[in-house]
Parts: structure tokens; sequence; C-alpha cells
């Protein structure tokens, strides 16, 4: 408010108590509340200044002009007053809040340990990447198996010891037992899901658990990883197989190793190889890990006997088709220098987080 308009309504009675009472009143206004309070005693439809404009009508032209004037000014200082205090309170109460709540963003958190892909999971896809570059899909199947599909249609026989209640996992149940559920000793299995719902051809592989009855040791656990491949098609020969196989396991343990097929008896191939790599530690010159050999066994293939083909109703005379079989663990003990199989499945992350 300028000096001329201060000493002009401080030059009347009315107003000079209005002004003081206002500018007094809002000393003592500290919240928002007390503020609008004000705002309402003097400003309102029943404020003071309100009131006084009222009694215009009955003042003489002269008196009136000059009441109205200095009523209207005054209220628009109460105004402007009132809002810029209030604009003022509600800041400084915006900055108290902000101390108050204050939470320093900058200091460190708790630490979060980063985990990272457990060994087997990481060599499961090291192995799909390879096969999938071949074309070969990635299939799945139950863990929990028929008995057909685990031996019978894998051409093993009734009398076949690997059906042994000591070598493999029944179900029993308290309602009775199921003779014919176990747990899967092989991913086999998938293959022959597989082949029951596609037509060749066929090139697929299928990762997962397989269970044995097994007493634990370094190289034995009643569960383990496996990944068993198939393909079948027109004209697949032992040559597709040997050139398959050879570049899988150059891909997964160097170029620079050699491969050798041995032959051996598998019942759902024929003929069947077993496959060795040239020892990675002492590259066949013989050493303890390969005790002295200078190789190490890493899977089991053979031609598809013509017998599983027959039983998902696929026409020997005109597919023919390889399969093979790896452990995981065997591939990544063998890889990484593991000496035990039991360090796997233990869970100490001091052991797991040195891949
Ligand atoms: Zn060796």
């Amino acid at each position: 408010m300028n000096e001329e308009l201060r000493r002009e309504i401080l030059g009347d009675p009315d107003f000079s108590t209005i002004l003081e009472d206002f500018e007094r009143g809002l000393e003592h206004a500290s919240s928002v509340e007390e503020i609008e309070e004000l705002r309402r005693a003097f400003v309102s439809r029943k404020g003071r200044i309100t009131e006084l404009l009222k009694r215009l009508p009955t003042l003489e032209p002269g008196e009136r002009r000059r009441v109205g004037r200095l009523g209207n000014l005054l209220k628009d200082y109460v105004e402007k007053t009132v809002a810029r205090r209030l604009s003022d309170v509600r800041e400084m109460e915006l900055r108290r809040t902000l101390v108050e709540e204050w939470v320093d963003i900058t200091l460190p958190g708790d630490p979060v340990p980063r985990g990272s892909l457990h060994l087997i999971t990481r060599v499961i896809e090291e192995i799909e990447d390879i096969f999938v570059g071949m074309g070969y899909q990635v299939v799945e199947g139950p863990e929990v198996e028929l008995d057909y599909y685990n031996f019978e249609a894998l051409n093993t026989p009734d009398w076949h010891p690997s059906k042994s209640l000591q070598d493999t996992f029944y179900l029993i149940s308290p309602y009775g037992d199921y003779p014919d559920l176990l747990l899967r000793t092989h991913t086999s299995p998938v293959q022959i899901r597989v082949m029951e719902s596609t037509r060749p051809p066929l090139y697929v592989i299928a990762p997962g658990k397989a269970y044995r009855h097994d007493v634990p040791d370094a190289t034995h656990s009643i569960m383990m990883h496996q990944v068993e491949g198939l393909a079948v098609d027109e004209d697949i020969s032992f040559s597709d197989l040997k050139g398959t196989l050879e570049y899988f396991t150059r891909r997964m343990f160097g170029e620079e190793r050699e491969v050798r097929f041995r032959p051996h008896f598998f019942p759902f191939t024929e003929p069947s190889a077993e496959v060795d790599v040239s020892c990675i530690m002492c590259r066949g010159k013989g050493c303890r890990l390969c005790k002295g050999s200078g190789w190490l066994e890493i899977m089991g293939a053979g031609m598809v006997d013509p017998n599983v083909f027959r039983n998902v109703g696929y026409d020997p005379e005109e597919v023919t088709g390889f399969a093979f079989g790896m452990g995981v663990e065997r591939i990544a003990m063998l890889k990484y220098g593991i000496p035990d199989i039991r360090l796997f499945y233990e869970n100490d992350v001091r052991f797991l987080a040195q891949f």
C-alpha cells in the first residue's frame, strides 16, 4: 500500500480502525486456518469492509464516492495481502514437511547379492545352442512317466535289469500301487511322445531330469540331468550320426579334440556306440582323469531300432534315424574339472559362484 493511500485511510476513523485491526490480526495469524479466518472477518459477504460499503446508498454523493473508492482500495489491499501471506505460509509448511520427512536417497542401499544361472542350467543352454544351430528343436516331457514310454516303447523288455525294483523308482500310494507309474530313468520317453504326435522329418533334443535308484557318491546321484536327441528323416545314415556328434563334441570341448566311437549295446538303437572325446587334461597321453586311457566317455548313441519306429507307427522302410543321450553333470564335470557330482546339489554359493 502506498503512503498516500495509507495516510488517506488513517485519516478516516472507520477505515483506520479496520486497517489497524487487520494488520494486527495478520501479525498473529501463523497458520493457513487463521489467515483464512482473518480474510472472512474483513472481506467476506458479512466482513467488516463489506458491511461498510453497504452503507454507500445512504451517503450524500461526494461522501459516497470517497467512501466507495477507499473501501474498494482497502478491500483490494486486504485480499492481496492475505493471498501473499497464504502462499508464504504454505511454502513454509511444505519446507518443514520436507525437512521432517526427509529421506537421504544418496545413502547406499542394503546390498542385494547378484545371482546367476546354475552351472547345470548354463551347460544345458550351451548344449541347446549348439543343436538349435543345427536346426534341432527343444522339446520337454513329464518326469513322472508310464512304464510303457520309459521302457516298453523303447524296446526294453520286462526282464531287462534296468526295470528292476532296485534300479527304478516306482510310485506307491496309500490307496494302492501304480505299477505302471515311475520316475523316468532317462529322457528318452520324450522321443516316443514326440514321434507319436509328429510325422518325420524330426530333429529334436529333450533336456530334463532323470532318476535312478543309485547310492550317491562322487559320480552317482539319484537325480541327474540328461539331454537326449533324435533325428528321423529319409536316408539318415551312421555317418550323419558321426558328423553331428563330432561337430557337437568339438564345439563343446574344443576344436582340437579327437572323437572316437566304440561299439556298444543299447536296447533301443542298433548299431549302437559310446562316444569318447580325447582327454581334456592330458590330451590323450593318459592321466588320472581318463584312468590312463587318454579318452573320456561322454555319451551313448546309435541308429534307432526299427522296432521303436514300429511302436510309434513310423515305417522303418521309409525312414531311418539316430538317437543320442548324454549326462549333463558328466559333461559339466569334464568341461570344468569338477571332481564330485554332489557339489552341484549342495547349494554352496562359494562353489556355484565360480562359474
Ligand atoms: Zn587324461
